[in-house]
């Protein structure tokens, strides 16, 4: 039910914006399908994707020859949750981490997770969600402050740190962001640590930095533990329309990003862009952020999110 008042804006506005696009027409044809296009541009759904599921919807329709717009919704529900299992796989539910092998001297390996993104997205809300929400299974969690470029991006990683209990790893501004992942890494592997989530700084617009930095930090971690880090979860503001798809191009170019976490999907009419952008980046998005509070993150289920659409 929270996925469902999370999502209720993109979803009013999503249906309002399709029904108009039906008004006063029982078949589907070019017409509905240019409205439909619009809709689901104007959605955020991306020119790439959507132009993908009208050619689908279109080849059903001269298959059938006749399609009335009450199935319309059916059509555009299968096409989307189809757009959606391509890269994302699981229905699950509940925030898991692998159990990864113990380390040669029978220490446990934690499971490391670098988040990237701009500022302003979301990026370290969403460490003190995982971090509550990974601390609520009894697993270890430490921080590491790794976006040294602002003060302000310690600090508030040391707030979502006191409030959730949670240990910290830091240094001071300005110091070298590698050295802090080493370090949370170091005191993460002697804690006997579960989960390590590393915050970095999202430089976008000094994007060899932003490259080298962050294969500087993979490469110190990988000094502390193996094939670390094991996800790196690009965050991005549901919000924000192109600038996600923009935001997502260039982190894909820096570095090899493996989930998504789109925030802000409670204050938006813009959730087609965890359609458009799974489906363009071939990136399984894992969570979502619906809200300001700590309880505001879900694991991405895609069942559950295209039956919102859709309901
Ligand atoms: P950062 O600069 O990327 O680390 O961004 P912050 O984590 O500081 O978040 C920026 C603002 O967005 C803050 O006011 C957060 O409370 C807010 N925020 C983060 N996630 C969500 C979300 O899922 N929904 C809403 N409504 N606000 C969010």
């Amino acid at each position: 039910e929270t996925l469902d008042k999370g999502l209720e804006k993109s979803k009013e506005s999503f249906f309002g914006k399709l029904s108009k696009a039906v008004a006063g027409k029982s078949k589907v044809d070019d017409d509905v399908l240019d409205n439909l296009e619009e809709v689901l541009v104007a959605s955020d759904v991306g020119v790439n994707t959507t132009l993908k599921i009208i050619t689908r919807i279109e080849e059903r329709v001269a298959q059938d020859k006749y399609v009335g717009t009450d199935e319309l919704n059916t059509i555009l529900r299968e096409e989307i949750a189809g757009l959606l299992s391509e890269t994302n796989k699981g229905n699950e539910t509940e925030f898991t981490i692998p159990t990864l092998p113990k380390t040669s001297e029978g220490k446990k390996t934690p499971y490391v997770l670098m988040v990237v993104g701009v500022n302003g997205v979301g990026k370290t809300t969403t460490i003190g969600k995982l971090a509550s929400q990974f601390k609520k299974q009894g697993l270890k969690v430490v921080l590491g402050a790794a976006d040294t470029f602002r003060a302000a991006a310690i600090d508030q990683l040391q707030v979502w740190a006191d409030r959730t209990g949670v240990p910290i790893i830091r240094q001071e501004m300005g110091s070298d962001p590698a050295s802090v992942a080493f370090d949370t890494l170091t005191s993460a592997v002697k804690q006997d640590a579960d989960v390590v989530i590393i915050d970095t700084a999202g430089r976008l617009h000094n994007k060899v930095n932003l490259m080298n930095e962050l294969t500087k930090i993979k490469r110190v971690m990988q000094k502390v533990v193996d094939n670390s880090p094991h996800d790196v979860l690009l965050v991005l503001d549901g919000s924000t329309g192109q600038n996600a798809f923009e935001q997502a191009k260039q982190f894909t170019l820096a570095t090899e990003v493996t989930s998504l976490a789109v925030t802000k999907l409670d204050g938006t009419a813009k959730g087609g862009v965890v359609i458009g952008i799974s489906d363009q980046f071939k990136i399984p998005v894992k969570y979502i952020g619906v809200g300001e509070g700590i309880d505001d993150l879900q694991v991405f289920n895609k069942v559950e999110f295209v039956d919102s659409f859709f309901k």
